[in-house]
């Protein structure tokens, strides 16, 4: 019965924590506040006829863009109004801009991690912007613009949690991560002797985190950071980053033409300081001060 009613307070918890509505006592859970946001000059006079996705989007007269919608501060979508909020989603909007479309008109696509390949070969989507991690297999079905972020793989658990302190705890327990993710890669081939759990989305993960099915979550610090502040009194993000997670701008892979336009895009607002005013609105929340970002890789085609 003890058991039954502290699972039932968590979830009550995680509940009132993604709702944004909080209990008294606890802190309040902030969002991206509009006046804190970048306003991003729409480049009106762009074209780009060398690029058949970007010709398509013209036509159509809006951008569609890939992203997550659970990952609080990174990719989340309001489920009341159907907004998109977060770091990821301000590199769409700015992008957008850059290429000539006014990012109000964006259509944001929740795509998971496993599906971001096959919809960029369908064309389900123009480019994506959710966490993305540039390697070299990814390379070989898709482009990659960036990287415009550095991440690492870590681990979230209970607050009370006390065993487990980094990746080298991690013998017997039970472990998730997203299906087609690196983190869930890494984990199999570096940590065998975790019990590896896996699930579409990381909002899944931590919802059986709070409930004792599982005893970490793990995935990039960024993500992990986003659940921990939205709930401090219930989770915590331990240990230091495992890994290096180069996030990139996924593109189709033979568009070399929106890859580099979508470099050139991150290189000015970067250098203009709409990268770091849009950091300091989201992910900054979280209360890690902003990094510089990383150099862009404006590899050749192949
Ligand atoms: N950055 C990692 C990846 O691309 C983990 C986050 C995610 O699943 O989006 O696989």
């Amino acid at each position: 019965m003890k058991h039954v009613l502290r699972t039932l307070a968590l979830v009550l918890a995680l509940l009132a924590a993604v709702c944004g509505c909080g209990r008294s006592g606890s802190p309040p859970v902030k969002g991206p506040q509009p006046e804190d946001l970048p306003v991003y000059r729409v480049d009106t006079g762009f074209q780009l006829p060398a690029s058949p996705t970007w010709e398509r989007a013209r036509k159509r007269g809006h951008l569609v863009v890939g992203a997550k919608e659970d990952q609080p501060y990174m990719g989340s979508k309001d489920p009341a109004t159907g907004a998109y909020s977060g770091f990821d989603i301000e590199i769409a909007r700015m992008i957008s801009a850059s290429l000539g479309f006014d990012p109000k008109t964006i259509e944001f696509k929740t795509i998971s991690s496993a599906n971001r390949e096959t919809a960029l070969q369908n064309g389900q989507i123009d480019y994506y912007v959710g966490t993305y991690t540039i390697n070299d297999k990814r390379k070989k079905q898709v482009g990659f613009a960036g990287p415009y972020f550095m991440a690492g793989q870590s681990l979230l658990v209970r607050r009370g949690e006390k065993d487990i302190k980094g990746p080298e705890d991690l013998a017997g327990k039970r472990v998730c991560s997203a299906a087609g993710s690196t983190p869930y890669q890494r984990l199999q081939s570096e940590h065998p002797e975790a019990v590896l759990v896996a699930y579409d989305t990381y909002a899944v993960c931590v919802d059986n985190l709070l409930t004792y099915q599982v005893d970490a979550v793990s995935t990039d610090d960024s993500i992990l950071l986003g659940y921990a502040a939205k709930a401090p009194e219930e989770l915590k993000v331990v240990g230091s980053p495992f890994s290096k997670e180069p996030y990139g701008v996924g593109v189709p892979r033979s568009d070399t033409a929106l890859r580099l336009a979508i470099d050139d895009a991150l290189a000015a607002h970067e250098a203009n300081g709409d990268w770091s005013k849009a950091y300091g609105a989201t992910l900054g929340l979280s209360g890690r001060p902003a990094p510089r970002p990383p150099a862009i890789d404006r590899y050749p085609a192949g």
